[in-house]
């Protein structure tokens, strides 16, 4: 006779706020077999918190793919498994995509129990468009394919949404001041459902000016909201770019940047690089 293969389960868990677990999720961690976890200790703790002892299985970027194929087996042989990251949602900027997709092409059931998500959460607080949005997860580290990135989403007319860390928060605003302007309407989630949540709100610069001037606002974890151009600002950039090139034939790429950009408004960053 056959077992019935079991179910991989992708829990949601808190991003801050313990009271956020679902009764649901607590149901799920309780029934499973195991839980693959993204670091074992912190997952240890949170269960622990809930008074589960469950046997904890690490998955993570670096063993995923190594494995993905052994919880895949396990879940054909009959064992139900949950999967849980860090905080909020599994998938979202966290691990778990190879597993999901390798138990989906064996067949086996994958089934959500949704919860915590900073991008939604920060979403809706932000008072920004929401009906459409473009969830850009981290930018690049390296300050150059940063405002690469950066420059490249300065006609998107989507809300743009970036996760972000202590270490970078500052030169991301910087960044985005650069390639947006700083007229452009931005929100700034910090420490959601924690002791010091804070929203900010404003135009990109500033908020700049807001986190250069308190060390306080620089720590945590942070969403990071800025509208989408509206049609406005993708008709200044495209003039903007049209005048750099014009003037990029007679005059060196950063005079000609700094000029178009005085000419049409556009953000200088958007017309060149450098
Ligand atoms: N899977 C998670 C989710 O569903 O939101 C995101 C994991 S990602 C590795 C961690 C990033 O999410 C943080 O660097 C921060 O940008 C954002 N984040 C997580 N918790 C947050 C919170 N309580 N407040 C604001 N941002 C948060």
């Amino acid at each position: 006779m056959q077992t019935a293969a079991g179910t991989l389960h992708v829990v949601a868990t808190p991003i801050g706020n313990l009271a956020d677990l679902s009764p649901r999720a607590l149901e799920t961690l309780r029934a499973v077999a195991a839980v693959c976890a993204e670091d074992t200790r912190h997952t240890r703790q949170l269960l622990a918190h809930f008074g589960i002892e469950k046997p904890l299985l690490a998955l993570h970027e670096h063993n995923e793919a190594d494995v993905a194929e052994k919880l895949v087996a396990r879940l054909a042989a009959g064992d139900s498994l949950a999967l849980v990251s860090d905080a909020g949602t599994p998938l979202v900027s966290d691990p778990g995509y190879r597993l999901v997709r390798a138990a989906r092409e064996a067949g086996i059931r994958v089934s959500p129990v949704p919860g915590p998500s900073a991008i939604i959460a920060a979403l809706s607080v932000a008072g920004l468009p929401s009906d459409r949005f473009a969830f850009e997860g981290f930018l690049p580290a390296k300050a150059g394919a940063r405002r690469e990135r950066l420059v490249a989403l300065a006609g998107e007319a989507r809300t743009l949404v970036f996760y972000e860390s202590s270490h970078r928060i500052g030169d991301t605003l910087a960044d985005c001041v650069e390639a947006f302007g700083g007229d452009r309407p931005a929100v700034l989630a910090r420490e959601l459902t924690k002791l010091f949540e804070t929203v900010l709100d404003g135009d990109l610069a500033a908020l700049q000016a807001r986190v250069e001037a308190d060390p306080n606002q620089r720590k945590g974890e942070f969403v990071l909201l800025v509208q989408g151009a509206g049609e406005d600002a993708d008709a200044r950039i495209a003039e903007g770019r049209r005048v750099y090139a014009l003037l990029a034939a007679e005059l060196k790429p950063s005079v000609a940047a700094k000029l178009a950009a005085e000419i049409t408004g556009a953000p200088r960053k958007a017309l060149y690089g450098g």
